[in-house]
């Protein structure tokens, strides 16, 4: 099958978790794919015609913008790698100032004259074309990224994740009762607790599964970079809500007291909600 890999406006952390797919990569790249256009792989300047793209990053420039309608059109499938490609992701921290304002607080010693033409906010591909495949996270975990896309090129669906993040963190949730939320740094974590249970801001109840909770394993909290679960998919402004119970309920902390806290570190909810995305055209299509 002939692939495209692509990259917009983004950190090329999703190219590179593709990469650290170790022996599942090789296999890949000799039975399945043959990469004929990739500024990582293939030194080749023209978008040539393919069965698959995959397309890491979202649109912040015009240039990015003319590319994805490009890349679409010569493409029969197309796959969104990444939480910037699927929902704008942290690349869309910069939509909560003007360009102007950006330009001038990050690009100060440069002549912006020679930047490339920004959009006027950042937004991910499905704002523009059709995307068959939607594989979310920040970056997605290789082996998730390899079954996949085998799953793609062998002609099957590949399988969704539905559920939490919480359904694949061993830790036990109970109803604690706390006076107070804590910073991860605050205080040690119980290797065996949930993480909300003991007052730390944890995402995994709203956040698609998929990843295998490698964070709340590891004693971080999750911040959300598979992108809201289908129950709270298109309910965006539910998010806060729904988060501000589970704490409350897991800690014993009064709801308000909760929203209080949470007011204060808004960037909380970064993957979810600083993107100007439309509706997913399918939820089916979000891996
Ligand atoms: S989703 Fe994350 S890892 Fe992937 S390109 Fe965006 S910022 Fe980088
Ligand atoms: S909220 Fe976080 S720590 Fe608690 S069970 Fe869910 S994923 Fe695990
Ligand atoms: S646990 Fe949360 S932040 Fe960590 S990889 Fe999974 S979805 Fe992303």
């Amino acid at each position: 099958m002939k692939v495209n890999i692509v990259s917009l406006t983004c950190c090329a952390g999703c190219v590179s978790s593709f990469l650290n797919a170790g022996d599942a990569l090789l296999e890949i790249l000799s039975q399945d794919f043959d990469i004929v256009y990739s500024p990582t792989f293939v030194d080749l300047k023209e978008v040539p015609q393919v069965d698959l793209a995959i397309v890491e990053g979202g649109v912040r420039t015009e240039a990015d913008e003319k590319l994805i309608r490009e890349v679409r059109a010569k493409s029969r499938i197309l796959v969104a790698l990444g939480i910037c490609a699927t929902h704008g992701g942290i690349t869309s921290l910069g939509n909560i100032i003007s360009v102007k304002k950006l330009l001038e607080k990050e690009y100060f010693v440069l002549e912006t004259s020679k930047l490339p033409e920004l959009e006027d906010l950042m937004y991910p591909i499905c704002n523009f074309v059709d995307v068959d495949y939607y594989i979310p996270g920040c970056p997605p975990m290789p082996f998730l990224i390899v079954h996949s896309l085998k799953s793609i090129v062998s002609g099957k669906t590949p399988t969704r994740h539905q559920s939490v993040v919480c359904t694949e963190c061993n830790r036990k949730i109970i109803a604690a009762k706390l006076d107070r939320l804590y910073g991860i740094y605050d205080k040690e974590a119980d290797p065996n607790l949930c993480l909300v249970s003991q007052g730390f801001v944890c995402l995994g109840s709203l956040t698609r599964e998929g990843c295998g909770a490698p964070c709340p394993r590891a004693g971080f909290t999750c911040f959300g970079c598979r992108g809201p679960t289908d129950s709270l998919l298109y309910r965006s402004r539910d998010l806060y809500s729904f988060l501000v119970k589970v704490i409350s309920k897991r800690t014993s902390i009064p709801e308000e007291e909760v929203k209080k806290e949470l007011y204060r570190n808004p960037f909380i909810f970064h993957t979810f909600i600083f993107s100007k995305f439309e509706r997913f055209k399918a939820r089916e299509r979000i891996i």
